[in-house]
């Protein structure tokens, strides 16, 4: 099956945020809330680190293993992030949206960007993009900093990073800052619900109802 056929119903959420916003712990909290949501496994060419499995935190992969996988058009949108190439599988993708499966995708600014083009036109694929915003420039450099044994001159390189990010927020239609992170949690839980009842989701799952009650919708 593919994404041109009727069934699809899924839904694509984009996180995106700079390092030290707490994208992850917010993450990790909405996929134990809402248990039906799948996240979606990157490849990378990135090294592990310590704590990271392979097929857990990522996929890792050399670089060449990478080029090959994008000459063949295994990725959905690919970017290189801090030196190290990203990616994300376009079958497992299409897979879970076929079978009215939301996925959420930790990716950066550029893959959302990609992922937006991808789709762009498209009323059977919904597109959600959210952009998570620490509460303070403080806040933020005091999580990198107290994050790990990194030096200065790393911190302030994650720091210019960071910067670049967060210049692409207005690019998102959700803005989630997160201060109090039980609020970002339920903020971020009530944006993903909200996205299954998309139209084209409804109808997708339940063009059977739709038919008897006489709703068209024309589905490009
Ligand atoms: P880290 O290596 O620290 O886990 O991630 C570094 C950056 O790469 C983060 O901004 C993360 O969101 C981004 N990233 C992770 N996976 C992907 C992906 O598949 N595609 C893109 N475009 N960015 C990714």
């Amino acid at each position: 099956m593919s994404l041109s056929e009727p069934a699809f119903a899924g839904s694509l959420l984009m996180v995106v945020a700079p390092s030290g916003a707490g994208k992850s712990t917010l993450v990790n909290a909405l996929l134990e809330r809402l248990p039906t949501i799948r996240l979606s496994i990157s490849h990378t060419t990135r090294p592990p680190r310590p704590k990271d499995r392979n097929g857990v935190q990522y996929h890792f992969v050399s670089p060449d293993e990478f080029r090959q996988m994008e000459a063949d058009g295994d990725f959905l949108e690919w970017a290189e992030v801090h030196g190290n190439y990203y990616g994300t599988s376009r079958k497992w993708i299409e897979d879970q949206l076929v079978r009215d499966v939301d996925v959420l995708l930790e990716i950066d600014w550029q893959g959302a960007r990609q992922i937006r083009q991808r789709f762009a036109g498209s009323s059977r694929v919904s597109v959600t993009g959210i952009f998570i915003l620490p509460p303070s420039f403080e806040a933020l450099e005091h999580r990198l900093r107290t994050r790990g044994e990194d030096s200065d001159s790393v911190i302030s390189r994650r720091l210019l990073a960071a910067g670049s990010e967060i210049a692409h927020a207005p690019e998102f239609e959700h803005v989630i800052i997160n201060q109090d992170f039980a609020t970002a949690l339920d903020e971020l839980t009530s944006i993903v619900k909200a996205t299954r009842t998309r139209f084209a989701a409804q109808h997708a799952r339940n063009h059977e109802l739709f038919a008897q009650l006489g709703i068209g919708g024309d589905l490009t």
